[in-house]
């Protein structure tokens, strides 16, 4: 079968032959339809993110798939079952993060991730999995089910943001997304057609006319221009935030977010930032923490429940948005065109099987 695999930081992903892989008990192969690709697929392209798993020296790469149950080899699924694979694995036998259901939580070293950290990807033709890590998605979603996994990341990191709230009365009624890559307008579309909330706020650094502002104006959320108004300011020029998603890992906005946050607020981090050391006014911040009742939580990949909020999200997101934040399905003849990034490009995703 065919895969796509890279030498981290070395080049550009290429096709390689590999075998179709034999399940193990307990597990499953997947016949694969689509892989998403995201900002962390071009961290590991770099090499500035991520491992090779021992003893290979390309590594296979996507973590964002969907693909259809070829053989159930005993398992409770189903041959034509159509399902989306979580990310994280055991690095060997289990552990108690993974025993739990909770492999999110697990800290380095206690987690391979499938495409990402140490294991190779979903980006072959078919894949093997346990069981119980394949969640299923409705057939009339299969050509969008790789966007369950980035939707997750936000289920995980909204549950977490409301948990930090949960002793108290709080409802959220303004909020905005920092940062206008694919994760951000996903969660933008959330804000808006999931959760409803009053006012939507997206931040970008681009100027009309652009592919991403005019999906955040057709949602009816507000662009902010970072250039114009930096996030502290936002509150001056726009109003506090009950609720900030942070998705640009521009390391000076989790600083910025808690002047940006209105009391009782909830800033949820999910960028990955490099090392970058800058001044910031640490008296002020902890104060503003402190005083105002402000929340920062941050947050990384997601598990099995998230998947499955994922899934009923998914079904929720009208269509004419998914058909604008995905702009390219792309076949192994041209996967190349899935990896590259220019303003016109907001989600892609190759295609191994049009089933
Ligand atoms: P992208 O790189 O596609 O998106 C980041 C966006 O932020 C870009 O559109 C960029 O604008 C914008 N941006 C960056 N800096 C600024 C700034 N100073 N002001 C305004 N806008 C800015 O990444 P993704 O959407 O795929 O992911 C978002 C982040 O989340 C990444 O850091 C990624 O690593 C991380 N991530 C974290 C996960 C987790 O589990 N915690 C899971 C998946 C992703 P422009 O395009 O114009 O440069
Ligand atoms: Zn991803």
């Amino acid at each position: 079968m065919k895969a796509i695999a890279v030498e981290p930081g070395a080049g550009d992903p290429v096709v390689v032959e590999k075998p179709v892989p034999e399940p193990a008990a307990g597990h499953a192969l997947v016949r694969t339809l689509r892989v998403g690709v995201d900002g962390t697929d071009h961290e590991v392209i770099r090499g500035a993110h991520g491992e090779l798993p021992d003893g290979s020296d390309r590594l296979v790469l996507g973590h964002e798939a969907v693909g259809v149950v070829e053989d159930p080899n005993g398992t409770d699924l189903e041959a034509g079952d159509i399902v989306a694979p979580t990310v994280r694995r055991p690095p060997n036998g289990t552990n108690e993060y993974f025993e739990r259901g909770e492999p999110d939580m697990a800290p380095e070293g206690a987690y391979l991730e499938r495409g990402i950290v140490g294991a190779h990807g979903f980006m072959a033709e078919y894949f093997t999995s346990p069981a119980e890590t394949l969640v299923p998605v409705p057939a009339e979603l299969a050509e969008l089910g790789f966007l369950v996994e980035p939707i997750s990341i936000t289920e995980k990191a909204l549950e977490h943001a409301q948990a930090a709230r949960s002793t108290v009365h709080w409802e959220p009624e303004s909020a905005i997304v920092l940062g206008n890559g694919s994760l951000g307008l996903v969660t933008l579309a959330m804000f808006e057609e999931v959760l409803e909330l009053e006012r939507t706020y997206c931040l970008g650094k681009r100027d009309r006319p652009d592919p991403s502002i005019d999906l955040i104006d057709d949602l009816g959320a507000t662009y902010i221009d970072s250039r114009e108004t930096p996030v502290s300011e936002i509150p001056e020029a726009y109003e506090s935030m009950d609720l900030v998603y942070e998705a640009t890992g521009y390391a000076k906005h989790p600083f910025e977010t808690v002047e940006a946050l209105a009391p009782n607020g909830v800033g949820a981090l999910v960028g990955v930032p490099d090392d970058w050391s800058f001044e910031i006014d640490g008296g002020r911040l902890h104060r503003e923490l402190v005083l105002h009742n402000k929340a920062l939580v941050g947050t990384v990949n997601s598990h099995r429940g998230h998947f499955e909020a994922a899934v009923d999200t998914l079904s929720s997101i009208p269509e004419w948005v998914t058909d604008d934040l995905v702009t390219g399905v792309y076949g192994l003849e041209e996967f190349e065109r899935a990896f590259e990034r220019n303003d016109s490009v907001i989600k892609t995703a190759v295609e191994f099987d049009t089933r």
